[in-house]
């Protein structure tokens, strides 16, 4: 018995129907999507896409960090990525908290987490906008690699265009 035999038993289920895959490691899609953690997104399902057609990163915020940086440069060599789409959403956790909040409630718990940045979001447009500067400015990329940001309503199942 451990906490993942629910997991391991859907796998069991899973695999027997699986039918093996031809699909590459390479996004047939030529598609990065950067999103958030938030259980609610399913980032695949939303934008019509299927297992092989993209690279799908996530964090807490969808943020453009130095380690999103550094898959999507391998990604765009490697990988076949052509181009990115940031994607935060409606409702997320990060936006209603600032570091500070979360240095706070961790110290409550006797936790020191002040060497850790959060990259909380007090304005998603704003922190949206220098994500996906970020991208286009970093020096990494061949150019143009299109760069698009927009939000996920979690409650509608929308697409908000902010820069695309
Ligand atoms: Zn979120």
């Amino acid at each position: 018995m451990s906490e993942f035999d629910d997991l391991l038993a859907a796998n069991a289920e899973y695999a027997a129907r699986f039918s093996g895959s031809d699909l590459s490691g390479r996004a047939s899609r030529g598609l990065a999507v950067v999103t958030c953690m938030d259980s609610r997104i399913d980032p695949l399902g939303l934008l019509g896409l299927a297992p092989g057609d993209a690279k799908i990163l996530r964090n807490a915020g969808a943020r453009v960090t130095d380690d999103v940086l550094r898959t999507l440069v391998l990604a765009v060599y490697l990988l076949g990525v052509e181009r990115v789409l940031v994607m935060p959403h409606t409702d997320c956790g990060m936006s209603k908290v600032t570091d500070a909040d979360v240095h706070a409630l961790t110290q409550e718990k006797g936790v020191d987490t002040r060497s850790l940045e959060f990259h909380t979001v007090p304005d998603q447009q704003a922190a949206l906008r220098h994500d996906l500067t970020r991208i286009r400015t970093t020096p990494f990329f061949p150019h143009p690699l299109p760069v698009g940001g927009a939000i996920y309503d979690v409650r509608t199942g929308q697409l908000h265009p902010v820069e695309l």
